[in-house]
C-alpha cells in the first residue's frame, strides 16, 4: 500500500495551521512537516474575516484591560490562565505579521491603525481596510513557501485519525483528483480545520466549515468542550447569510428598527453598538418578536445604518461592506440603510486542549478556531479569533515539533495498515457501494433546519429533546445515504457524504450538552433557565463519544485574577 511519511502531519491550512506549520519549522529546521487541506490554502475560511485582529499595541491599552474585557465577554466561562497567555503574546504576534508583511491599514504618523469593536473598553482591532483575513492569510501562506521542509497536500481531505496504542500515527486522506485514500504517517499530528458553521441553516461560514477535525477528535477518544456555546452575530444580510463586519459598528453604524430608534439603549445603554455579539443578537430578536423589525422575502430583520458616516469613512474604511451591500442587496449604504439579522458566526466549543494546543492523546494538538483552549468560554470577543489562530497556532507548531523531534519515525505495518483498510472499506464498500437510498442533502437539510429551530439563540428543555432525537434519526438515515455519482475521480458527492457524516456526530453534542445546563450564559441562552447560575454551572461541559448519545461530564474552570460577576454593560 503506498504510504507518506512525515514528522508533522497539520491537517488545515488556515491561519492556525499555516502558523503552525512555520512555527514548527522555525523551532526545528531538520522537521519534515506536512500541511494537507481539502481546499487550498488561500481558500480557507479565514480569507473571509473582514474587521481585524484584536493586540494590545498602543500607550492608553494594556494586558489587563484586554485580559477583563474578553473574561467578561466570555460571562466568566473563559479560562484565565489562557486568556492572560493570550494577550501576551498578541502583541507579539502582530508585529511578527506586520514584519512579514501583512498591510495594515495605518494611521498619518506611520503606526498600525486600531478600531473600536464589540465588548472592548477601547480601540484595539488592528485592521486592513475590512479585508483582515485575505492580508493576514497571504502573510502566512507565502512565508510557508520560504520553507522547503513545508509539504503541501491540497485538495486532500482527511478521513480519519491513525492511532496505535492510544498514540496517534498520522492520519488517513483521500487525495480528491484521484480519489485514492492514503495513509499520511506523522509522528505528531495538528488539527487546525476551523469551525462547523454549516450544522446551522443561516450562517457566515462557507461551504466547507463542517467540523471534519472536531469529529475526526471526537470519534478517536478526545472530548469535545463547551459544545453548547454556538455564537451568533447580529448583522448578516437576510437573503445570503454574508457578514456585514463590526467594523461597520465600530466605526459608527447604528442598529435602528422600524420605528427608526436605535433601540439597544433599552439593551445595552452604556455600549450601544459595542456591545458583545450575544447581547446584540438576542435584541434584535427582541426587536423583531414585538413586531418592531422589518417584514421581507427572507425573513424579518432590523436596520445598519451607516448613511452619517460619509463617503470618506466608507470608502476608505469599509470598502467592502460598500460592496457586498452594492452587490448582493443593490444598495448604496452611503445613502441607505443596510437590512441584517442574526446568524450563526462562530464556534466558542471545540476540541479540549491545554495552554499549547495539546488534546491529552499522545502526540495529538489541535489550534485555531477547531480547539476550545478555553479563552472564549460562553462568548468570544470579535477579533480575538485571528488573533487566537497565530498565538496558541504557533503554540501548538513548537509543542508538537519538541515532540517529535524526540521520536523515531512510526514504521508503516500494523496495525496502521490494517487502520487503513478498515477506512477503505468504510468509505467506499458502505457508503460508495449503496445502489438505493436516501439523497445525503435532504438529510443535511433536515439537520440545518432542525438545529437552526431548536439549538438556535433561544433554547428550552422541549426544544433541546427534539434536536436530540432529530439528529439521532438522522444519523440512522444516513447509513441508508446514497452517493450517486459512483466515479473516483473528483467525487465531491462523496465529500459532501462525508462532511454530513462528521457534522451529525459534532451537531448531536449541542443539544446533548445544551440540555444539561440549567442556566443562562454567554450565547447559551435558555428561556426555561433565564439565569446564570454559578453555583452550578460554572464549569466546562465536556462531550465524550460512546457508542450511543454522547456522554457529558465536567471540568472545572481556571479563575486567576477576576472573581465572577453580574455581566452588564
Ligand atoms: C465571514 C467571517 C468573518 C470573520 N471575521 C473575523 C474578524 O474580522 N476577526 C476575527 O478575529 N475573526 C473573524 N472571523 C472568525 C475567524 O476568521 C475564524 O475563526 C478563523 O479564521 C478560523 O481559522 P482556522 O485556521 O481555525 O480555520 P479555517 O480558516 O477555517 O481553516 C480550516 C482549514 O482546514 C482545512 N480542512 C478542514 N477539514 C479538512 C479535512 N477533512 N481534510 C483536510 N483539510 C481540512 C480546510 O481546507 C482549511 O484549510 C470571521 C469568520 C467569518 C466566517
Amino acid at each position: 500500500m503506498e504510504h507518506h511519511s512525515h514528522d508533522i502531519v497539520i491537517i488545515g491550512g488556515g491561519a492556525a495551521g499555516l502558523r503552525a506549520a512555520i512555527a514548527a519549522v522555525e523551532l526545528d529546521p531538520k522537521l519534515d512537516v506536512a500541511v494537507v487541506s481539502k481546499v487550498y490554502p488561500m481558500r480557507s475560511h479565514t480569507v473571509s474575516a473582514e474587521g481585524g485582529m484584536a493586540a494590545v499595541l498602543r500607550d492608553y491599552d494594556n494586558f489587563d484591560s484586554h485580559a477583563f474585557d474578553t473574561i467578561k465577554g466570555s460571562d466568566f466561562l473563559a479560562d484565565q490562565d489562557s486568556v492572560e497567555f493570550f494577550v501576551k503574546e498578541a502583541p507579539r504576534e502582530a508585529i511578527q505579521l506586520e514584519h512579514w508583511g501583512c498591510p495594515f491599514s495605518r494611521d498619518p504618523d506611520g503606526r498600525i491603525s486600531s478600531r473600536a469593536f464589540g465588548g472592548m473598553t477601547v480601540k484595539r482591532t488592528l485592521f486592513a481596510t475590512d479585508k483582515i483575513g485575505f492580508h493576514l492569510l497571504h502573510t502566512l501562506f507565502q512565508t510557508s513557501l520560504k520553507y522547503e521542509n513545508i509539504h503541501r497536500y491540497d485538495e486532500w481531505f482527511v478521513t480519519s485519525l491513525l492511532v496505535d496504542n492510544g498514540r496517534v500515527e498520522g492520519v488517513t486522506a483521500i487525495e480528491i483528483r484521484t480519489g485514492e485514500l492514503v495513509p499520511i504517517l506523522g509522528k505528531a499530528v495538528i488539527i487546525a480545520t476551523g469551525g462547523c458553521g454549516r450544522i446551522f441553516q443561516f450562517t457566515t461560514n462557507g461551504w466547507i466549515k463542517t467540523g471534519d477535525g472536531m469529529a475526526i477528535a471526537y470519534r478517536a477518544g478526545v472530548p469535545l468542550k463547551d459544545m453548547e456555546m454556538v455564537q451568533y452575530h447580529p448583522t448578516l444580510l437576510p437573503n445570503t447569510g454574508i457578514l456585514i463586519t463590526e467594523a461597520a459598528r465600530g466605526e459608527g453604524g447604528y442598529l435602528l428598527n422600524k420605528d427608526g430608534e436605535r433601540f439597544l439603549k433599552k439593551y445595552v445603554p452604556n455600549k450601544m453598538e459595542l456591545g458583545p455579539r450575544d447581547i446584540l443578537s438576542r435584541a434584535e430578536m427582541s426587536e423583531i418578536n414585538a413586531g418592531r423589525g422589518f417584514e421581507g422575502p427572507y425573513g424579518s430583520y432590523v436596520h445598519l445604518d451607516l448613511t452619517h458616516l460619509g463617503k470618506i469613512t466608507i470608502e476608505d474604511k469599509l470598502p467592502f461592506v460598500k460592496e457586498l451591500a452594492e452587490r448582493y442587496v443593490g444598495i448604496d449604504p452611503e445613502h441607505e440603510p443596510i437590512p441584517v439579522r442574526p446568524g450563526q458566526h462562530y464556534m466558542m466549543g471545540g476540541v479540549h486542549t491545554d495552554l499549547h494546543g495539546f488534546t491529552g492523546m499522545p502526540g495529538l494538538y489541535a489550534a485555531g478556531e477547531v480547539a476550545c483552549v478555553t479563552m472564549n468560554g460562553a462568548n468570544r470577543l470579535g477579533s480575538n479569533s485571528l488573533t487566537e489562530c497565530l498565538v496558541f497556532g504557533a503554540e501548538a507548531g513548537k509543542a508538537a515539533a519538541q515532540y517529535a523531534s524526540k521520536l523515531a519515525s512510526p514504521s508503516f505495518g500494523n496495525p496502521v495498515d490494517g487502520e487503513t483498510m478498515m477506512e477503505e472499506k468504510r468509505i467506499f464498500d458502505r457508503l460508495l457501494k449503496h445502489e438505493q437510498g436516501e439523497r445525503v442533502s435532504t438529510i443535511r437539510t433536515e439537520m440545518q433546519n432542525g438545529m437552526e429551530k431548536y439549538v438556535g439563540i433561544y433554547r428550552d428543555e422541549n426544544g433541546l429533546r427534539e434536536a436530540c432525537k432529530l439528529i439521532g434519526s438522522l444519523k440512522a438515515r444516513l447509513t441508508n445515504g446514497i452517493v450517486e455519482d459512483q466515479d473516483h475521480v473528483y467525487n465531491t458527492e462523496l465529500v459532501s457524504a462525508l462532511e454530513l457524516d462528521f457534522m451529525l456526530d459534532v451537531a448531536e453534542t449541542i443539544p446533548y450538552s445544551a440540555i444539561l445546563r440549567h442556566e443562562s450564559r454567554g450565547a447559551h441562552y435558555r428561556t426555561d433557565f433565564t439565569k446564570r447560575d454559578d453555583v452550578n454551572f460554572l464549569k466546562h461541559s465536556m462531550a465524550h463519544k460512546t457508542s450511543g448519545p454522547p456522554r457529558i461530564d465536567y471540568s472545572p474552570v481556571t479563575i486567576t485574577r477576576w472573581k465572577p460577576e453580574e455581566r452588564v454593560y
